[in-house]
């Protein structure tokens, strides 16, 4: 198990301490051809945070229809410039461009979801009560807030925190991915042109010592990230002291799909190849696990191995169009092949190889490999396209292996009956459990996050306003009106 080597292990050691100073250049690269696509210093976080702070008062006291009006301006910044944004997410992750559109028009829903929920659920109430006046209940923003972004979805998932923090009339700091810098410097780009001041949104590009420096910051009121879990909890053991800074933690997860009898085995075989290798296997959802009953393992793997061979990975803007890119990094494609290595040296049988057809390159074919007799299998989240196969005898003993891990993102479920998905929806612990869907892709019209080790029990999607403002109660009375009744001499 310790010489699996994971992204996480790539992470920081939490106690390290920062040493911005030492890195003032941050540089990005194109995963699909190694060119270097974007140089900058990286951010003055002490300066940033000072502006930030002297920001907030003005734009917190904003009227309400005023935040709004600016993000809805961004919607429409973002489609003037859809193309361009789609084109530099697809060169800086390497994912194609189809998918890089797919995650624009996400960006894009983010805004109308966010104005709704922030409505819906940070609205206004007025209690009335005849003896004490009216309960009135209210929301206030935090302050300055610190949006820590990942590389996978580095628009849609920084935007998923900026969007609703920006219209809650908190001001924000986004560190985008080291690996995502021109990405977070567009996205921030478009929020201007819309209207928002620079001071209340501004961008720090860099790493992870300008995300310790950020998190540790006296300045700042609260930290919403999204990243590994090993990043996240480093961040909520820097903050246990102190309770007063809100912390939101999207994170990792070691996802499972299980199907059960179903006669659509085409269908289920491209909910699997879906789940398990969209965007290389590079998303929080990716299905990692697959969970499969003894009777279907033989048709399914078959149809599930002949899908995963069709399955074209290349370069963002290749033709005929790849279904899937690279992985970020050749320190990634190294440490998956080391993994994929790892399990097959422990009892793990090959159904499909990991092929690396260049080693200078971060391309990887899809993998499928057969777990069932490894003795220990590692609960780690193998950011890439590898997928476990377990093979088990009933229903009950699905669960558990579903369960067999310390995260909680997605779990779904492929075929059974009514009664069986209410056994499974009951039984797996997961903040998102699917039914005949993929594991991928959750509407962010809804709540977005885990347990486990998945979450901190802050969900992001609809559910981002809740931790956006926090909410003040008030007694009030137009005069004061008061009689003690009691213990009076
Ligand atoms: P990461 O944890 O390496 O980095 C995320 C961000 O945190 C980056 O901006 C990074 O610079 C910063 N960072 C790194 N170390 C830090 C530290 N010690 N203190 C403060 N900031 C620090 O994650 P990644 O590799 O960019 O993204 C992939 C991971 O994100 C996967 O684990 C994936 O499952 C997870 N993810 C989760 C969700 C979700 O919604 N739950 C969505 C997308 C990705």
């Amino acid at each position: 198990m310790e010489r699996l080597s994971t992204r996480d292990e790539a992470v920081a050691s939490p106690g390290a301490l920062p040493r911005a100073a030492a890195v003032r250049e941050l540089a990005s690269y194109e995963p699909a051809t190694g060119v270097e696509m974007w140089r900058g210093r990286v951010g003055d976080v002490d300066d940033l945070v000072e502006r930030a702070r002297r920001a907030f008062p003005t734009w917190a006291a904003q009227p309400l229809s005023t935040r709004m009006e600016l993000v809805r301006r961004f919607a429409n910044e973002v489609r003037k410039d859809a193309e361009a944004l789609a084109a530099t997410i697809a060169r800086e992750t390497g994912k194609p461009m189809w998918e890089a559109h797919a995650e624009v028009e996400s960006v894009l829903a983010k805004v109308e979801i966010s104005i709704r929920a922030y409505a819906d659920r940070t609205s206004q109430r007025k209690l009335d009560s005849a003896l004490q006046g009216t309960m009135a209940v209210r929301h206030k923003p935090h302050g300055v807030l610190v949006v820590l972004g990942p590389f996978n979805m580095p628009a849609h998932l920084p935007g998923a925190h900026i969007v609703p923090a920006l219209i809650a009339g908190n001001t924000v700091i986004f560190k985008p991915s080291e690996k995502a810098p021109a990405t977070g410097e567009l996205l921030a780009r478009l929020l201007h042109r819309a209207g928002v001041p620079a001071a209340v949104m501004q961008v720090c590009p860099g790493g992870p010592a300008e995300g310790q420096m950020l998190v540790a910051h006296d300045g700042i009121d609260g930290v919403l990230f999204t990243g590994s879990a090993n990043t996240g909890i480093s961040i909520n053991r820097k903050l246990a002291a102190r309770p007063d800074k809100l912390v939101a933690l999207e994170m990792g997860g070691n996802n499972p799909l299980v199907v059960w009898d179903t006669p659509k085995l085409t269908d289920a075989a491209a909910i699997v190849v879906q789940s398990a290798f969209a965007s290389a296997g590079q998303r929080c959802t990716a299905a990692r696990r697959l969970i499969v009953k003894d009777s279907m393992y033989e048709p399914l793997l078959a149809e599930v191995k002949a899908l995963a061979d069709r399955v074209i990975f290349g370069a963002p803007f290749d033709s005929p169009t790849p279904f899937m890119g690279p992985v970020i990094d050749t320190m990634a494609a190294d440490g998956l092949t080391e993994s994929f290595l790892y399990l097959l040296g422990h009892g793990g049988r090959a159904i499909k190889h990991l092929v690396r057809p260049d080693e200078s390159l971060p391309f990887l074919s899809p993998a499928i490999i057969d777990v069932t007799a490894m003795a220990d299998r590692p609960d780690v989240e193998l950011f890439g396209p590898i997928l476990q196969v377990v093979r088990v005898g009933d229903f009950d003993e699905a669960i558990a292996e579903a369960n067999a891990t310390r995260f909680g993102l997605v779990a779904a479920l492929i075929g059974g009956t009514p009664q069986e998905y209410n056994r499974f929806w009951g039984g797996v612990r997961a903040g998102i459990v699917n039914w005949n869907r993929p594991t991928i892709s959750p509407s962010h019209a809804g709540p977005v996050g885990g347990t486990g080790l998945s979450g901190n029990h802050r969900p992001t999607g609809y559910y981002a306003a809740d931790y956006c403002a926090y909410p003040v109660a008030s007694g009030e009375m137009e005069q004061p009106r008061a009689a003690i009744g009691v213990g009076l001499r």
